[in-house]
């Protein structure tokens, strides 16, 4: 069944109605929505910078125990070479025995050094953990209370919204894929959400360029989709009742 242009029209202009309504909703709750987002974003950096931290620590802690271990080994070590020593049958043995306990003392002061830089790091660490926790709980609170501040807005219109939603699938089914594209480009750039206006006293209703009556002529017809030649609206049809309304002033003011 071939709809008439007339018709697109008519869905055009209940689209836009719908649009407009639903544009004026989501103004209301303003940049709430983006700084919600924004806020999550940042906080689960801070989830993940903490998470970093918590793993540095366990593998500081494992460098420390390691070291630890090193330690006690080496300290076993040098307790079976004094007993060692005890036995020797000649100085060049003891020497020997000697130099092998001086490297053994040498690990155990590496080792200490190790574990003191360790838990040094581990302290550095904690206090970045915390700086980043308070953090993280600050803006937790902000997200919190901005969350709470659009919950209020958008469930305020949340039936409404919904209700509108419904009412564009149903209206953008009986118009043309290609003309509700076109209709949504021209929509996304117009600063006012407009892409299906009337002529209102003359002008294009949305950037309020003239359009000359021979055009307005045809757009009364409503044979053909004719858009602004100023601003790529789709004008839909042309708005009598202003136009009425216009000459019943001038002629108040003409008796006057
Ligand atoms: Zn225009």
């Amino acid at each position: 069944m071939e709809i008439t242009v007339a018709k697109k029209l008519d869905a055009l202009l209940k689209l836009q109605a719908i649009d407009s309504e639903l544009d004026a909703i989501i103004k209301v709750r303003g940049a709430l929505p983006e700084e919600v987002g924004d806020l999550e974003d940042e906080i689960a950096g801070y989830q993940t910078r903490i998470e970093k931290h918590n793993q540095d620590l366990l593998t500081i802690e494992e460098e420390i125990n390691r070291n630890k271990i090193g330690i006690k080994d080496s300290e076993k070590l040098i307790k079976k070479y004094e007993e060692q020593q005890m036995n020797v049958r000649n100085n060049r043995e003891y020497d020997a025995i000697s130099k092998e306990m001086e490297l053994q003392a040498l690990e155990i002061q590496i080792a200490e050094k190790r574990i003191k830089e360790g838990y040094y790091k581990i302290e550095k660490k904690n206090e970045e953990i915390q700086k980043t926790r308070e953090v993280f709980q600050e803006r937790g609170k902000d997200l919190e209370s901005k969350r709470k501040e659009l919950d209020v807005i958008t469930s305020e219109s949340e039936e409404e919204e919904q209700k509108l939603r419904e009412e564009r699938e149903e209206a953008a089914k009986s118009i043309e894929e290609r003309l509700l594209k076109s209709y949504n480009k021209v929509r996304a750039n117009a600063i006012n959400g407009l892409a299906v206006v009337t002529v209102r006293r003359g002008a294009c209703g949305g950037c309020f360029n003239i359009v000359p009556p021979q055009r307005q002529a045809d757009i009364r017809e409503r044979k053909k989709i004719i858009v602004c030649e100023h601003c790529g609206r789709i004008l839909a049809d042309v708005d009598e009742l202003v136009l009425e309304e216009d000459k019943k002033l001038k002629r108040g003011r003409d008796k006057s």
